[in-house]
């Protein structure tokens, strides 16, 4: 077949390629950029933030173990803006962010997005938004581009080395590295995604603690389920979580078997979605005093993705690394969540081992935390790719726990810093030297031991 459009090369040599502009990707933007790498970062929609911003996922995971922080660098550096910024209630200050572990932090979202924008393009990173990667060429074991498009048409953009940090592994699979996916033999069933969605109106200083919290309005849930409320049965509801004023993020509404790699599934999805919505809000309204006037402002404009595609990388981070508290010589940081892997289906039998999973025997104490390795980013078959995010190296189960904001910001940190030491030197990715790198995260604010 003949393509009638040209692909224009960009005369720029990129040091630093970084795709997508969610937390892994605007760390490794930041970091890079600040070494003097020339760096870009491309992004699909049109702000920072990825989930956090576009999928209204505006809450932090906990970024300590409990006892101290585990989440340092160019993550916490940002958080510390929202907050400087007034984007985070005051509620959930800095202590809570140092000690709390397992506590959400909402935040405001367009405050992220400011403060993104402030500090990528300062950084010196170029931002381009509305720009989707679609296409690689490679040269041997090296990707020699990218065909990006944007509303100027398809382009070819060159870089030394490239950040894969697009949550779905595109870029690694294009390349050809290997991916683990949902719904194989191996990885059955697919862990659902959310559409998210907030809302206005909610008196949060006069609702009872009791009644904000998703695990003691559950009884309320159960009454609703048996009333036959809901189109689907599903027990586990997050909850609305107050972001700023009266407004909150809802996380409600699991989009059960949808396969977030199928374009049919992801468009239906997101029509469905929008009535599950509908459906909570409504729930929240008659069943949960406080909430009666509540008010939809948005629902997100990407589906909320929990799991998509991982790399199988150099080192595959596992379920018995998070049983044994494993760290790494190679650590490039610490993370501490519990797991997470939300119920596959409607099935009791599902809901109950979600449960299960919660128990005692899965629990981090306080203090306890695992690390992080370099080689779950990289893969011995592609010279100058790192891949940071939800889609890094780790089964499904790790998966789970590591693929949240603060543990995307903590790889993105490295791979950026990464980067630059391969484009600086040449060397490959998986040859570079991981004690030099390590010294300079830290000297970063890094949290590595
Ligand atoms: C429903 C739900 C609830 C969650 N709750 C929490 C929570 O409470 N706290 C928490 O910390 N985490 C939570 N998470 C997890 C977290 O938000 C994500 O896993 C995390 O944002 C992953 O970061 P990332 O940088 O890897 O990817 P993302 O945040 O997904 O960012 C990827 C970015 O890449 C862009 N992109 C993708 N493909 C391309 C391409 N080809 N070209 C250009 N750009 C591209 C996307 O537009 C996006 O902006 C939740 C996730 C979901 C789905």
């Amino acid at each position: 077949m003949i393509y009638q459009t040209q692909i224009h090369e960009i005369p720029t040599m990129y040091d630093v390629a970084v795709v997508g502009g969610g937390p892994a990707g605007y760390c490794a933007a930041i970091a890079a950029a600040r070494h003097g790498a020339r760096t870009v970062i491309l992004e699909s929609m049109g702000s920072l933030g990825g989930m956090a911003t576009q999928g209204l996922v505006c809450r932090l995971d906990t970024t300590n173990d409990g006892v101290r922080p585990v989440v340092g660098g160019i993550f916490r550096e940002v958080f510390e803006e929202v907050i400087r910024r007034g984007g985070i209630s005051s509620y959930y200050n800095l202590e809570r962010l140092t000690r709390r572990r397992g506590m959400w932090t909402p935040f405001d979202p367009e405050v992220l997005k400011l403060v993104l924008d402030d500090m990528v393009t300062s950084s010196g990173a170029e931002i381009r938004f509305f720009t989707r990667a679609v296409d690689l060429s490679m040269d041997g074991r090296s990707i020699r581009g990218l065909v990006i498009h944007d509303v100027e048409g398809l382009h070819f953009l060159r870089s030394k080395v490239f950040i894969d940090a697009t949550g779905d592994g595109l870029i690694a699979f294009q390349s050809g590295i290997p991916c683990r996916i949902a719904n194989t033999p191996e990885t059955p069933g697919v862990m659902p995604p959310t559409l998210c969605s907030f809302f206005s109106h909610i008196p949060w200083d006069e609702i009872p603690m009791h009644d904000k919290s998703p695990k003691l309005h559950a009884e309320k849930l159960k009454i609703a389920m048996t009333d036959g409320f809901f189109s689907q049965k599903d027990y586990l509801v997050p909850g609305i979580a107050r972001n700023c004023a009266d407004t909150g993020g809802m996380n409600a509404g699991h989009e059960f078997g949808l396969d977030a790699l199928n374009a049919k599934q992801l468009s239906e999805g997101m029509i469905h979605g929008r009535k599950l919505v509908q459906e909570y809000a409504s729930y929240y309204r008659k069943y949960v005093p406080g909430f009666e006037q509540m008010q939809l402002v948005a629902t997100a404009s990407v589906m909320g993705v929990r799991e998509s595609r991982r790399i199988v990388g150099k080192t595959v981070l596992s379920i018995d690394d998070y049983l044994s508290r494993r760290k790494w010589q190679s650590q490039i940081g610490l993370y501490s969540k519990q797991l997470d892997m939300h119920p596959y289906d409607e099935s009791d039998a599902e809901f109950q081992r979600f449960l299960r999973e919660g128990s005692a025997q899965f629990q981090l104490q306080d203090g306890e935390s695992y690390g992080l390795p370099y080689e779950m980013m990289v893969s011995d078959l592609v010279d100058n790719l790192i891949v940071a995010g939800r889609c890094a190296s780790s089964d499904r189960m790790m998966n789970s726990a590591v693929r949240v904001q603060p543990a995307a910001g903590i790889m993105g940190h490295a791979a950026g810093v990464s980067a630059y030491l391969c484009a600086k030197s040449g060397c490959s990715v998986t040859c570079v030297n991981v004690p030099e790198l390590q010294k300079e995260l830290t000297s970063e604010g890094a949290v590595l031991v």
